[in-house]
């Protein structure tokens, strides 16, 4: 069961088509396991169309608003799939729309850039000119501690097979953890499976803890 849920700000921005490319592929990814989250951006869209249709209509009164929203709420939504994702195979518990842009191999990380520390990663590449707005792939070894950092930006964390805990809770397949240059963390992997995640940020990491200086040169 997902627990940690994208907000609604950023689901709005998603369905008025105001999200940047990598915050976007983030947002498609989790609705894809995430019947909470695809209601909300489908409750946004069909809300932009009735604004539209409004906008465009000469016969608006004052009731128009509470009709919508009644329209909205009575709408029966068929959605198939469950919040579970299963953990047994990562390549089924990867959305499609994120699949596209992996490398294609036997194995999933197979042909990812190796790390520091067992880390694996691989950076997706988005066509976007703009460099500070980044997404990428981690494969983190089980029980792996990173360090304690900051974010200049938001950076938004999908799990997508096994999962991790850090001072605000653990996440689990599906879950996204939402970080800011508000906060720090310091996540630690799942003991047993490690972690696969898509993270994207907007803005460079901060580490602030020992290694801090030499982490932040090698860019992992
Ligand atoms: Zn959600």
């Amino acid at each position: 069961m997902i627990k940690h849920h994208l907000h609604s700000e950023i689901l709005l921005s998603y369905a008025a088509g105001n999200s940047s490319p990598s915050e976007s592929l983030i947002v498609a990814s989790h609705i894809t396991s995430c019947s909470k989250c695809r209601r909300d951006v489908e409750t946004f869209e069909k809300l932009g169309g009735k604004l539209l249709e409004i906008s465009n209509s000469v016969e608006v009164d004052s009731s128009s608003l509470d009709n919508i929203m009644s329209r909205i709420n009575n709408d029966d939504y068929s959605i198939d799939s469950s919040d579970v994702l299963g953990t047994s195979d990562i390549f089924k518990n990867i959305p499609v729309v994120l699949q596209k842009y992996l490398p294609d191999g036997d194995s999933l990380t197979e042909n990812w850039k190796k790390g520091i520390g067992g880390i694996k990663y691989f950076d997706i590449d988005l066509g976007q000119s703009n460099k500070n707005t980044r997404a990428r792939m981690l494969s983190i070894p089980p029980g792996k501690k990173l360090p304690n950092h900051g974010h200049e930006a938001q950076e938004l964390t999908l799990v997508i097979h096994g999962g991790f805990s850090d001072e605000n809770g653990s996440y689990d397949a599906g879950d996204v953890a939402i970080e800011d240059e508000n906060n720090s963390h310091t996540p630690i992997s799942d003991p047993k499976e490690g972690c696969v995640c898509l993270v994207v940020y907007e803005g460079k990491l901060k580490f602030k803890g020992l290694f801090g200086p030499i982490l932040n040169f090698l860019k992992i």
